[in-house]
């Protein structure tokens, strides 16, 4: 019979992000196709009762919680200290716990003190034959694997925008409180604050409904022998603000900024998709003056409805990468399209 363990932390303001209602639901669905199993909640956080409160009607047999204020930011040594806590408390021998960057960076030294087995990325979960099986991609998002493990406990980081977030009426969770005593050898590590992207910079928005890349071509030379980089920086960044869609880019183009060349200013190698980038999730994309090579559109897989604008009408989108591909001039298209969202 196993114990199954949803874990999440918190954010700011105490209540709990997108992906960890995502990952409850699979937690959810799970604990009900494994038979005889349960389903215990593990929360992390300065405090935690908004969060708990939120999804007290999950169906979870306990809710544990580890408070105060040395929890409320991400830090290796006290995290780990927690989640482990959380664990033994719990006994459980499945543990699921959303991918954020705080459970990627602590999960696995917690793996390592259970004499457990972690792993990240999980991205497809299902029952089999009164087992849990996993979908995880393997060298560089090629190939995917279907696998189980017999060796307890078991933990997940699953990747977000698989599952649809856990809905249900909030209520009144009663939480146990977990003790973890921490040395000030744990707490050696002060986080003085956050620095994040602000404004126009601002350009990866995960949970966009479209995703917009934009390729090389923008800065080659156009037609009339000469390239329009400013030109195509502000058509891109007030497709941006119109759309709010998030920024994707091929490597060609933030590469060339190392390489020298003109680069569109808010662009980083953050916004790279594909073999050696990312592979975002979005319902839609829309690929401009980017060739469509195997290396970028892998990175594509996840993206439900696929459209490019090129000039070439045998890029690589032609060759049954994109439903649609618009043979044109990307410049004129999204001035085109700016205008008439301005109208709106
Ligand atoms: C090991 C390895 C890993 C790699 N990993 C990645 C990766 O993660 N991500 C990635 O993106 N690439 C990756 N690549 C590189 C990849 O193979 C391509 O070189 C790269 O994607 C090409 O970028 P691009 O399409 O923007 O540029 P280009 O190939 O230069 O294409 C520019 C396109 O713009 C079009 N164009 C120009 N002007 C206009 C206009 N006005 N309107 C419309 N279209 C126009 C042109 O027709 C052309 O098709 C990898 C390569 C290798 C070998």
């Amino acid at each position: 019979m196993e114990k199954i363990l949803y874990l999440a932390h918190t954010q700011a303001g105490g209540t709990l992000p997108k992906v960890a209602f995502e990952i409850l639901n699979a937690a959810v669905e799970i604990s009900r196709n494994l038979a005889g199993s349960n389903l215990t909640v593990g929360l992390l956080g300065e405090q935690i009762d908004a969060a708990a409160n939120s999804i007290a009607g999950c169906g979870a047999l306990k809710f544990f919680g580890v408070t105060g204020s040395e929890f409320a930011v991400s830090r290796y040594a006290s995290d780990a200290a927690a989640l482990e806590a959380l664990a033994r408390k719990s006994g459980a021998t499945l543990i699921l716990a959303p991918a954020t960057s705080r459970f990627s960076r602590a999960m696995p030294g917690v793996a390592h003190r259970l004499n457990g087995r972690i792993d990240t990325h999980v991205s497809g979960l299902k029952v089999t034959n009164g087992s849990l099986e996993i979908q995880r991609w393997y060298y560089r998002q090629r190939m995917m694997a279907t696998l189980t493990r017999a060796t307890r406990p078991w933990i997940l980081l699953i990747d977000s925008g698989i599952f649809q977030p856990w809905s249900g009426a909030p209520g009144s969770a009663a939480v146990e409180s977990v003790a973890v005593q921490l040395s000030p050898n744990y707490l050696k590590t002060r986080v003085l604050g956050v620095e994040a992207a602000s404004g126009d910079a601002e350009t990866i928005r995960p949970d966009a409904k479209l995703l917009f890349v934009a390729g090389a071509g923008w800065t080659k030379k156009q037609s009339d022998g000469q390239t329009h980089v400013k030109e195509a920086e502000q058509l891109i960044l007030n497709f941006l603000n119109c759309t709010q869609a998030s920024l994707g880019s091929s490597k060609s183009l933030v590469d060339q900024g190392s390489e020298g060349e003109a680069v569109l200013s808010f662009l980083s190698h953050l916004n790279q998709v594909g073999q050696t980038g990312s592979t975002p999730r979005h319902p839609k994309g829309l690929a401009t003056c980017c060739h469509g090579e195997e290396p970028h559109v892998v990175g594509w897989r996840f993206i439900n409805e696929r459209r490019a604008v090129n000039l070439d009408p045998n890029c690589g989108w032609a060759q049954g990468k994109a439903d649609v591909l618009y043979v044109a001039d990307a410049f004129r298209v999204i001035e085109k399209i700016n205008e008439l969202l301005s109208k709106n």
